[in-house]
C-alpha cells in the first residue's frame, strides 16, 4: 500500500512536472510567435523574409551555386526541417517536387502561382513579376497565421515589390531595342526574361536537350553554327553553370564571328540578391545591344 501510494505520488509529481513544464513551454512560444519558413531556393527565401520582416525565419535548402536544383538530394536533415516549417515553398513544375514528399505541413508551388505546369519552362524566377505576384501570396499566407500583423506583410511586400522596379525599367529599356531579334540560349534558363524583352529563340530543341543532360543533334549544331556564322541571332546566352563541351564550343565560334555572349546562372551567385543578380545580366543584355549596332 504504502509503496503503491509512494509510486502514485512520483507519477503524480512527474506529471506535474510534465505538466507546467509544457505550459512554461507554450508561454515562450507564444512569446515569440515566429513564423517558420523553408524554401527549397534561397531567391524565393529572400522574398518570405522580407514580407515576414522580424515575425519569422526562413530557411533556404539550397543555397549553394555549385549545387545543381535538378539533382538535388534531400538528406535526413532537410526532411526534419521541412516538417517543422509553417509554410514551405518551392518552385514545383517538376524542379524540386521531392519537397513535397518530406510531409509538409503546407506547401506553396511558384510555378502553380504563375499558371505554369510540369513539362512547361521550370525557370519562372526568371520573371520578375513572378517575385512580385509571390510577395502578394505570402501576405496572404502569413496574414492567415498572424492576422495581427497583416499590415506590416503588406507594407513589406510593397517595399519589396518597388526594389523590383529596377528590373522592370532595365526590361523596358532593352525592347525598345530588341525589335523582335532573334537570339540563341544554351539553355532555356533565361527565357522569360529573354520573352519580356521581346526576343524570340531561336533554337529552343537544341536547348531543352542540353536541359536534359544530352547533347543537342548534329543538325541542331549545324543550324546553330550557322545562325553564328551569319549573324541571324542578336546574342548567344550561356548558362555558365554546365559544361558541356559542345556549348563551349559554339561560345568560341560566337567569339571568332563577333556574335556578343550574355552569361547567366541558373541559381543566386554568392553575394547577390536577386535584383542585383538579374540587374547585372540584364546590363549584360543592354551591353551586347550596344556591341552590335
Ligand atoms: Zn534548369
Amino acid at each position: 500500500m504504502t509503496k503503491k501510494l509512494r509510486n502514485f505520488l512520483l507519477f503524480a509529481s512527474a506529471l506535474l512536472a510534465c505538466f507546467s513544464f509544457s505550459s512554461l513551454k507554450n508561454t515562450v512560444q507564444a512569446a515569440s510567435d515566429q513564423i517558420n519558413v523553408v524554401s527549397t531556393l534561397d531567391f524565393y527565401g529572400e522574398v518570405a523574409e522580407a514580407v515576414l520582416g522580424d515575425h519569422g525565419k526562413v530557411t533556404s535548402l539550397i543555397t549553394s551555386s555549385s549545387v545543381d536544383p535538378h539533382d538535388f538530394e534531400p538528406t535526413t536533415k532537410t526532411a526534419k526541417t521541412v516538417a517543422k516549417a509553417d509554410l514551405v515553398i518551392y518552385n514545383g513544375a517538376g524542379y524540386d517536387d521531392w519537397v513535397t514528399k518530406l510531409n509538409p505541413k503546407k506547401t506553396l508551388s511558384v510555378a502553380s502561382l504563375m499558371n505554369v505546369k510540369d513539362g512547361d519552362n521550370e525557370h519562372v524566377w526568371y520573371d520578375p513579376e513572378t517575385m512580385s505576384k509571390l510577395a502578394d501570396r505570402l501576405v496572404t499566407e502569413f496574414s492567415k497565421l498572424q492576422p495581427e500583423n497583416k499590415a506590416t506583410f503588406k507594407k513589406n511586400a510593397a517595399k519589396y515589390k518597388k526594389s523590383l522596379t529596377k528590373l522592370t525599367t532595365l526590361l523596358d529599356k532593352i525592347k525598345k531595342n530588341s525589335n523582335n531579334q532573334k537570339v540563341a540560349v544554351s539553355e532555356p534558363v533565361f527565357d522569360y526574361s529573354l520573352q519580356k524583352m521581346g526576343y524570340k529563340i531561336s533554337n529552343t530543341h537544341f536547348a531543352q536537350a542540353t536541359e536534359e543532360g544530352s547533347d543537342p543533334s548534329y543538325s541542331d549544331i549545324r543550324k546553330l553554327q550557322n545562325d553564328i556564322k551569319n549573324k541571324k541571332i542578336a546574342f548567344f546566352v550561356q548558362n555558365t553553370q554546365s559544361d558541356s563541351s559542345v556549348i563551349k564550343n559554339i561560345v568560341k565560334l560566337c567569339k571568332k564571328y563577333g556574335v556578343p555572349v550574355v552569361k547567366v546562372t541558373e541559381t543566386l551567385p554568392k553575394g547577390k540578391t536577386y535584383v542585383t543578380w538579374l540587374q547585372s545580366e540584364y546590363q549584360a543584355v543592354l551591353k551586347a545591344q550596344s556591341s552590335s549596332k
